[in-house]
């Protein structure tokens, strides 16, 4: 008895675990025959689950489900909120509420991708938007990257502009630092100490345990800054200015650059590592 009640108990926390769930649905309009169906849904979900699995180092790996919902209403950007609202009714009344869960719904009119604290609604079927929008579900904000400019003030920030990550307008396989970070992702990095000069790094993309960014902790509440050695083969090394979950890329070098009155120089070790000399 006293065996099986801690089985019981054991089963429940190990259920207790299994909290991240990801259902992609697809409303179908009565109007209309233009809908996802469970296939692109499925390759949707899947995709993005091997985004985060992946990303996060299998800290995040989503049980995913599928399903199109019919309602009863046209085709219009009017009903949108209106069907959503019934396709994940209907998806609770099927299958269950679970309050970790989160949803990526397609309603297929433009303009249309964005996310709430639950809900993503996608526009499209592209793991791209589906990612992106799951990315501001778990906290992640835009990936911006200033651009140097020959008038005043002589930067602008493109706001989505950082393709290192999916949190920008471009497709991307991964994060920023200041984003691994974030979410701890990434837990094996260098902390900056001004008595150190020298700091070996591996690429962020690398799947072996090694240091993945030098981290720069902000002075007076200012951002903490991320030096980092991102997927671009021979692009060198990236600076971002990292906020609660989003980044703001400075500069991508591959020899050296003067920065916040540093002189940062790096050399490429292989493929997978490389020098950063801070001074
Ligand atoms: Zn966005």
């Amino acid at each position: 008895m006293k065996i099986f009640k801690t089985l019981v108990i054991l089963l429940l926390g190990i259920h207790s675990v299994i909290a991240d769930e990801l259902v992609c649905l697809s409303v179908r309009y009565k109007d209309t025959n233009r809908y996802f169906n469970e296939g692109s849904l499925r390759t949707m979900c899947s995709g993005v689950k091997d985004f985060y699995k992946k990303n996060s180092y299998n800290k995040l790996i989503f049980d995913t489900d599928v399903m199109v919902v019919d309602v009863d209403l046209n085709g219009n950007k009017g009903n949108v909120n209106k069907a959503e609202k019934i396709a994940i009714d209907h998806y609770e009344k099927k299958k269950g509420k679970n309050k970790d869960r989160k949803y990526a719904v397609i309603t297929m009119f433009k303009g249309y991708s964005n996310a709430g604290s639950k809900i993503g609604h996608l526009e499209n079927d592209q793991l791209r938007t589906a990612a992106h929008e799951i990315g501001h579900i778990l906290g992640l904000q835009h990936a911006s990257k200033y651009i140097e400019s020959s008038k005043f003030p002589f930067t602008k920030l493109d706001p989505y502009g950082d393709s290192q990550s999916i949190m920008s307008r471009y497709s991307s396989c991964c994060l920023t630092a200041p984003q691994y970070h974030f979410k701890k992702w990434i837990t094996n990095y260098h902390k900056y100490d001004p008595n150190i000069t020298d700091y070996k790094i591996c690429r962020i993309t690398s799947e072996k345990d090694c240091p993945k960014y030098i981290k720069i902790d902000g002075i007076n509440g200012g951002r903490d800054v991320f030096i980092s050695y991102p997927i671009k083969i021979d692009k060198g090394v990236s600076i971002h200015y990292g906020t609660d979950g989003g980044s703001q890329l400075v500069k991508t070098f591959s020899n050296e650059y003067v920065f916040e009155g540093k002189l940062i120089k790096v050399t490429k070790i292989d493929d997978t590592y490389i020098n950063v000399h801070i001074k």
